[in-house]
């Protein structure tokens, strides 16, 4: 018995139903929670509630903004909590999302001649290619049997850059494998060669507890980042933590209104952190968003979130791994999906991943995603097309042809799903591999998308504005 039954009914959307090839309506599956997430209803029911107060912050004397105001700093104190973080240490700034964080981070750290930041070729590109565009940048490699990160290659490059890394960035989850970092490891290594840790925990946040550590511990966590839109709650706002004194710049990232306290021609007295580094007009119902997410994963408990995941986890990779033809990447041993999120990308050996996803769509009424997940490099490697391999598929999209190119199909789970839901995918993969679509799709060069000959959905009449 799961610790964690009818939480279905705290999201909305769930029961919506969507459109098949066949005409028939089917209630949706959704399995791209890597991507983004259903919204808490707790949290809608609080930003809808939070509109009636709604109001400028930080700048307004009247009564609605002096709340709007208390509110912001109350949400700033409360998700500072949630990672256990140490408000006489950390400053917590808020941004539009991970991305947005660890771009404002790049720019904020002192850049000092001949400094190296490490990061691992498992990244999402938001933590690469902000690092690529700021200086030298080295990669640790992963293990090629199980998509790991090599923990000794970490080591030989910290050693090989003494004293000069000024940063290990690494994922706290992978949004490929689903491979949680052993981030109290890489801390301890990290903080040895005096380096700083950045965690990019927007695939982690929502699933596992995550606790920075006290300052003083060797196993913290230095920086954090991660997304409201991956944990139940969008309106487009996410976290930047990291110690007060690291953001010292002169010029903070981005300039602008809120950044100063005093502006004359020649003169400007910049507020303090963290007001210094949130320009521009705070984005409070995002932010009480985040908040409200917080609290209600807290009510159910990470332990609870965790255990009932990884039992759906496992669950899904024992049911993928029996079906013919497919091939799991990364680690797919279920008795070991304690270390990983559930987030499980495989191909099948008989149909293109692209086609694949897309018939789960119109047919079965399935949300996956399929490609490389914005992480390049770590699908290369896991389809073993590392090492330059990619060179043709370079040439194939210059010249504009974005079919049968390299890819997984990636199903990511969130705290609603079910065993159901999970066997339904499993039987719908296993049909498809075996006997084919109902349908004749063709590819869209326009769009990249595999879609059904003679039908399409009609977006419109279900939504619009
Ligand atoms: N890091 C990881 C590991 C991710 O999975 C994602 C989103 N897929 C990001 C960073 C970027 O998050 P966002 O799009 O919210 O900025």
């Amino acid at each position: 018995m799961s610790l964690l039954s009818d939480v279905r009914d705290l999201f909305s959307g769930l029961e919506q139903e969507v459109p098949l090839l066949d005409g028939r309506w089917k209630r949706y599956v959704n399995f791209d929670n890597a991507a983004t997430t259903p919204p808490f209803k707790a949290v809608i029911d609080c930003a809808n509630q939070a509109f009636n107060w709604y109001s400028s912050v930080h700048r307004g004397m009247g009564f609605k903004s002096q709340l709007s105001t208390r509110l912001y700093e109350h949400c700033r104190d409360l998700v500072l909590r949630f990672v256990y973080a140490d408000p006489s240490h950390h400053t917590l700034i808020f941004c539009s999302n991970t991305t947005d964080a660890i771009n404002r981070l790049c720019c904020s750290l002192s850049r000092n001649e001949g400094e190296v930041v490490l990061t691992t070729v498992m990244e999402h590109h938001s933590n690469l290619l902000p690092w690529r565009f700021s200086g030298r940048i080295d990669y640790v490699n992963i293990h090629p049997l199980d998509g790991s990160l090599d923990i000794e290659h970490l080591e030989s490059k910290l050693r090989e850059h003494a004293g000069k890394v000024k940063l290990v960035a690494v994922t706290g989850a992978s949004n490929v494998t689903g491979f949680i970092s052993p981030i109290r490891e890489i801390a301890a290594i990290t903080h040895h060669y005096g380096a700083r840790l950045l965690v990019d925990a927007a695939q982690l946040i929502a699933h596992r507890p995550v606790s920075m550590g006290t300052p003083k511990d060797p196993e913290c966590i230095d920086f954090l980042v991660f997304s409201g839109h991956k944990m139940y709650a969008p309106f487009g706002s996410g976290v930047l933590i990291g110690p007060r004194e690291c953001f010292t710049k002169d010029v903070p990232f981005p300039p602008g209104g809120g950044s100063v306290d005093l502006v004359t021609m020649n003169e400007i007295v910049w507020a303090s952190v963290p007001e210094k580094y949130e320009a521009g007009t705070p984005n409070l119902i995002g932010v009480i968003a985040l908040s409200k997410a917080v609290q209600t994963l807290q009510s159910l408990g990470m332990e609870n979130i965790a255990e009932h995941e990884r039992e759906l986890t496992g669950k899904a990779l024992r049911l993928l791994s029996r079906i013919q033809g497919i091939k799991i990447s990364g680690n797919t041993d279920p008795a070991l999906s304690r270390d990983r999120v559930g987030v499980i990308s495989f191909i099948s050996q008989h149909v293109d991943h692209a086609l694949l996803a897309a018939v789960l769509s119109y047919e079965y009424g399935i949300g996956v995603r399929t490609g490389c997940f914005c992480a390049h490099l770590y699908v290369a490697e896991l389809l073993g097309l590392g090492g330059g391999k990619m060179a043709p598929y370079i040439t194939q999209i210059r010249r504009g042809n974005y079919q049968h190119l390299p890819g997984l199909i990636r199903l990511s789970l969130g705290l609603y799903n079910t065993a159901e839901e999970i066997e339904y995918f499993a039987e719908a993969v296993e049909k498809i591999v075996t006997y084919g679509s109902q349908g004749r799709y063709s590819f869209d060069k326009r769009t990249h998308l595999y879609v059904p000959e003679k039908f399409s959905f009609d977006f419109d009449s279900v939504f619009t504005l």
